[in-house]
């Protein structure tokens, strides 16, 4: 990749295209397909006015589409100041990678609003939103069958919600318009385990790491999962499912945490839910009582831990602290936070990075379960669940009149019980993020060429995008 750690680094669109590029010349390509796989398709750029506190205020907004070899394009929609072209189309892309090393059949989009949320009471946000909404939907730049939005940092199901709204109002015949947007409330069509679908992923991939012995110690870690030390940066939607679930379910401890006011740092664990219900109540973490408090926030980042989640925002690990991070894994919640040159210099000191293509990959997964939910207008689990149970039931009462044994109370009603959406749902995403780790991992430990895990995650969707294209004899 040759990039000089002594100059500027580039902008994150040309940070992502870099290690594209990178990964690409090691995949056999016809003439130009590469530039047309890396290249961004369009971008649409939309300024509304809204009448807010008597007077007319201007707000800027993309849609980016980088690939649409498959249909419908999916991806966030982002609420943040910082917004720009330039950051829509590098996470468009990302998208595009995703949805293709998780195989899940969508090409590639983002969109983005310059607003800071926190400015806005929740009535304005609505207006803001459905006009935002208006101005993409009539440009079928939201649409089940072409381009799918979900929530993104700054958003959530409640923003997903205004959005479905406005597209049943302009589309009042169209019976597939819940599939519009994922990431909805519950009760306006959304699936069971989408809020925290990101962070379970995430905990689905780093449990799948662990299981391979031989890429824990490229890590120069041993053992399992339990008790390990985990810094986290960004307690959001994903990075709060994320440490939540590891903490509760997976016995780490969780000894770092970055937010935006500054950072906690506990060498024998912090309670997640507790600086959770202190974020809520306060709008950060300072004042929590229970850890060390630091305002230089990124400074948790080179704290000595055994995994480090990045689950804020881009280019956080960059040339400036790469050298300073004492990590042993990285696991990417975020999209884009380590910048093309700061993955070089992670690769050289040993540091495994799980990348974010593939380790965030869990919201568009159960957004694609979300999407396939409302096309069929029916439940996961709902012609089946009672046959599954009927079926069981009998299988126990025959083994018993066989045996002349009974089976335990809690056997039998684990057994006999069908399996309902939420439980559906965490299988089908157990079972995608399992297989695409085995599949990058396997292209990162049979070819020499491959230097870490997200060039073999670009190489898998640089193909897979490949041979659509190719399919569709472009
Ligand atoms: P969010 O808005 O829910 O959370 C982001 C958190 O980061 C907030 O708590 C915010 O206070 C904190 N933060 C902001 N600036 C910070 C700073 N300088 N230092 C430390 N913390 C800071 O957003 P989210 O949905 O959790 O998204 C976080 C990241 O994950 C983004 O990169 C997003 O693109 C990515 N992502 C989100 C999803 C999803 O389903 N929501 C899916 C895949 C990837």
């Amino acid at each position: 990749m040759n990039i000089n750690q002594s100059h500027p680094e580039p902008s994150f669109r040309d940070s992502v295209d870099l290690m594209f590029s990178q990964a690409a010349r090691l995949i056999d390509l016809p003439p130009g397909l590469e530039e047309k796989i890396r290249i961004c398709d369009s971008t649409y750029t939309v300024r509304f006015g809204v009448k807010l506190r008597g007077k007319i205020h201007t707000f800027t907004g993309y849609r980016s589409v980088h690939s649409d070899h498959k249909e419908p394009v999916k991806g966030g929609i982002r609420y943040d100041l910082g917004v720009n072209q330039d950051e829509v189309e590098a996470l468009s892309a990302l998208m595009t990678y995703k949805c293709a090393v998780i195989d899940v059949p969508f090409g590639g989009s983002k969109g983005g609003l310059c607003i800071n949320p926190r400015e806005w009471s929740e009535e304005e946000l609505e207006k803001i939103t459905r006009r935002f909404a208006f101005e993409l939907i009539k440009r079928d730049l939201i649409n089940p069958s072409q381009n799918v939005p979900a929530p993104d940092m700054g958003t959530g199901a409640r923003e997903m919600g205004w959005i479905i709204d406005e597209y049943k109002r302009m589309h009042t015949t169209d019976i597939n318009a819940a599939a519009c947007v994922t990431g909805k409330p519950l009760e306006n069509g959304g699936i069971a385990g989408r809020v925290e679908a990101t962070g379970r992923g995430l905990q689905y991939a780093l449990r799948e790491f662990f299981r391979h012995p031989e890429d824990v110690k490229k890590a120069n870690l041993s053992g399992g999962l339990g008790a390990k030390r985990v810094i986290v940066q960004g307690l959001g939607n994903v990075g709060y499912h994320t440490v939540k679930f590891l903490q509760q379910e997976d016995d780490c401890k969780i000894i770092g945490i970055g937010e935006h006011d500054g950072a906690l740092f506990n060498p024998d664990g912090i309670d997640v839910e507790a600086v959770r219900a202190h974020i809520v109540e306060h709008g950060g973490v300072k004042g929590f009582e229970g850890a060390d408090y630091n305002p230089k926030s990124a400074e948790v980042l080179e704290q000595e831990c055994d995994i480090l989640i990045p689950a804020a925002m881009e280019g956080v690990l960059n040339l400036r602290n790469a050298g300073r991070i004492r990590a042993k894994l990285i696991l990417e919640a975020a999209n884009g936070p380590t910048t093309a040159g700061a993955s070089e210099v992670l690769r050289e000191r040993g540091i495994v990075v799980i990348p974010d293509m593939f380790a965030n990959a869990g919201g568009v997964t159960v957004s694609y379960f979300e999407w396939v939910k409302n096309l069929s207008q029916i439940s996961f689990g709902q012609m089946q669940r009672r046959l599954e149970e009927t079926r069981a039931q009998m299988l126990v009462d025959e083994l018993e009149r066989l045996t002349g044994n009974s089976v335990s109370r809690e056997f039998r009603e684990q057994f006999v019980r069908g399996a309902d959406e939420l439980e559906l749902v965490r299988s089908g995403l157990d079972d995608s993020m399992r297989l695409g780790y085995q599949s990058i991992a396997e292209i990162w430990r049979s070819r020499d060429d491959v230097p870490d895990l997200r060039t073999a995650a670009f190489i898998l969707a640089i193909t897979r995008v490949a041979e659509a294209y190719q399919a569709k004899g472009l």
